[in-house]
This record gives C-alpha cells, sequence and structure tokens, in this order.
C-alpha cells in the first residue's frame, strides 16, 4: 500500500515539474507576452489607453485598469487620468483589482 502511494506522490511531483517548467519557458520568448495575455483572457492595455476595434468583453480588461463599459468596451487606460472616455465622453469604471 504504502508502494502505491509513493508512485502517486511520484508522478505527481513528474507532473507539477512539468507544468512548472512550461511556465517558466513562456516569458523567455518575446511573443510569449502577448501569448500568456491571450492566455489569460486579458487584453494588452497601455498606461495612456487604447481603442478597442472591434470592441472587447469587460471580461478581457486586465484588474485595475480603467475602461468605458457600454456592455462591450472600446476603451481601456491604466492610468485613472480623468476618467472620462475620449471616444464618446462616458465616465470610465475602473476594473477592481483582484
Ligand atoms: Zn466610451
Amino acid at each position: 500500500m504504502r508502494a502505491v502511494i509513493a508512485c502517486i506522490a511520484v508522478a505527481f511531483l513528474v507532473f507539477g515539474a512539468g507544468c512548472d517548467k512550461g511556465e517558466h519557458k513562456a516569458p523567455e520568448s518575446s511573443a510569449a507576452t502577448t501569448t500568456a495575455a491571450a492566455a489569460a483572457g486579458f487584453v494588452a492595455v497601455p498606461p495612456e489607453g487604447k481603442k478597442f476595434d472591434p470592441p472587447i468583453k469587460p471580461e478581457q480588461v486586465p484588474p485595475g485598469a480603467w475602461y468605458c463599459d457600454m456592455g462591450t468596451v472600446h476603451w481601456a487606460q491604466m492610468n485613472e487620468g480623468n476618467k472620462t472616455c475620449p471616444v464618446c465622453k462616458m465616465e470610465l469604471k475602473q476594473k477592481p483589482a483582484k
């Protein structure tokens, strides 16, 4: 019985190490940053803001970013700024930081 538990533990360790290695490898490539962000479901938002055309979903806005919420999002920025959407002049909302 103990041997079985040991086998499972070893398998778990090997599997875990493999996963960890894969995650560490990703940021080494320059294209990986975009891929990682896309994999997490978030879009890249510059500090000064960015217009999204076609609009994105609110779930794609990274935590802490300010965005224009009209069901879909056509503007997001990381800086608070004047909290006004330059596209439609609506007040921006901040995505709660996790
Ligand atoms: Zn807007």
